[in-house]
Parts: structure tokens; C-alpha cells; sequence
């Protein structure tokens, strides 16, 4: 699947619907963005193509937010509709988060919170991550920290993005045995499963290495393990040729 976050200064939608536009050669099942305004979550999400999302939110606009993420979907667990479609959010609508990948123990994450009350919507192995990182925040830590703290129960592979309504300046990613990358900007940040997604904003990138949380804001990128260990991206030059 393809997967965007961004955190600057331009409108985020913009920013983050034209990196889904140049992923979209990875899965096309569905496509979604949430950004995040005056504390709360905008999401708009359709089944098919991109195309099928940027008529949604030609019908119904969304707000000058700088700070989103979205994804395009290549369905492992549940049908290619509008309710799997990601970004999934949490019981209380928190914290919004996009997937690619395989949970491979969702079903025994999902049972648990069923068990305390939880009612998912959806069919996918995504969802339970979610209301995990929702819970974890609602708790009182910040998003990195309930970014570390979940994915250390996770099994499978995958790389998660998600924003908290309640957080406007960072966009938290993790990665295991699954594809991220950071592009680093001026004032302004990137989150891409390839470098395809931010090209045309900088050629500067971040390369992580697995079982790592990243965290952008504007203004900077901090790396940690799942332990909290703080840790080091390595930055490279992207040099392709886009008129090639
Ligand atoms: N397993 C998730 C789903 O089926 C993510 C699929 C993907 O990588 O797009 O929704």
C-alpha cells in the first residue's frame, strides 16, 4: 500500500493526496486521509481508486490543516469497502492511524478489547491499533510513547502513521519488517513507504532501521526504538531523475 504523513506548512491535503497520487501503484483498494483541526480529526476514506477519495472531498472540503496522513490500501483482512478503508481511528476518535502490512496477532488484541467494551467497525487487522495508541494517549502519555509501548505487543509486520486530535505538531510512524522513509524539509516534514511520496519536495531522507519510532514536527525528527532508546536515522541524497 502506499502511505503519506506530513507536518509543515502548506495545506497538508494538498501535500499529502499528491504523494498518494504517486504511490498509487501499490494497491489501489481504497485511498484515505485524515488531517488534524482545532483539536479534532477530519477524515474522509472511499473504496477504489484515489481518484474515488478526491471526488469525496471535492463534495465535502476539508479544513486548511498542515499537519495529515493517508494511505492507499492493498486489503489483507476485509473487503476493499468504505469502512476498512484507513485511516482507522479509535473508540473516541483520537487518534487517527494508517497501515500497511499484517497484525498478525490482531485477533487476540481485538478479543481483548472487545472484552472491555470496545466496538470496532471494521474487518481489518488495523483497527485494534488504533484504539491501542488511543488508549495509551488517553492515559497521559504523548504519541511517541504510545507509538513504543503498542508496537512492543505487536506481532507481523508493519509500518503505522497516526496523528492525535489532540496534538497538532507531530506526526508518529513505526516501522517493522515493512517500508518507511522521512524526507526532510525546511519548516516542514515527510512521512513516505517510499521516497516516491516526497520527491517533489525535497531530496533530503531519513532512512530508519526496523523495530524504530519516528516522530516529525516542523521543525525536527527524533528516531527511538520500541524500548524508548533513543536512536540515529541515516540521511542520504535521493537522486533520481523525475523527467527520466
Ligand atoms: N492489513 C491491512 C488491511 O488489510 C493493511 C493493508 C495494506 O498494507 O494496505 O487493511
Amino acid at each position: 500500500c502506499g502511505i503519506v504523513g506530513y507536518v509543515g506548512q502548506r495545506p497538508a491535503e494538498l501535500v499529502v493526496i499528491e504523494g498518494l497520487r504517486r504511490l498509487e501503484y501499490r494497491g489501489y483498494d481504497s485511498a484515505g486521509i485524515a488531517l488534524v483541526d482545532e483539536g479534532a480529526l477530519v477524515t474522509r476514506k472511499k473504496a477504489g481508486k484515489l481518484a474515488n477519495l478526491e471526488k469525496v472531498v471535492d463534495d465535502d472540503p476539508l479544513p486548511p490543516s498542515t499537519i495529515g496522513i493517508g494511505h492507499t490500501r492493498w486489503a489483507t483482512h476485509g473487503a476493499p469497502n468504505d469502512v476498512n478503508a484507513h485511516p482507522h481511528v479509535g473508540a473516541t476518535g483520537r487518534v487517527a492511524m494508517v497501515h500497511n502490512g499484517i497484525i498478525e496477532n490482531f485477533d487476540d488484541l481485538r478479543a481483548r478489547l472487545e472484552d472491555d467494551g470496545h466496538q470496532l467497525v471494521s474487518e481489518t487487522d488495523t483497527e485494534v491499533v488504533a484504539h491501542l495508541l488511543e488508549l495509551q494517549v488517553a492515559s497521559g502519555v504523548d504519541l511517541t510513547t504510545a507509538m513504543q509501548r503498542v508496537c512492543s505487543r505487536l506481532e507481523g509486520a508493519f509500518t503505522l502513521v497516526a496523528v492525535d486530535a489532540q496534538d497538532p505538531t507531530a506526526v508518529v510512524a513505526a516501522r517493522r519488517n515493512s517500508p518507511l522513509v522521512v524526507g526532510l524539509g525546511e519548516g516542514e516534514n515527510f512521512l513516505g513507504s517510499d521516497v516516491a511520496a516526497f520527491i517533489e519536495h525535497t531530496r533530503e531522507a531519513l532512512e530508519l532501521d526496523q523495530d524504530q519510532v519516528v516522530t516529525i514536527t516542523a521543525d525536527g525528527v527524533a528516531v527511538s526504538g520500541f524500548d524508548g532508546t533513543p536512536a540515529q536515522g541515516r540521511p542520504y541524497h535521493v537522486d533520481w531523475d523525475l523527467s527520466a
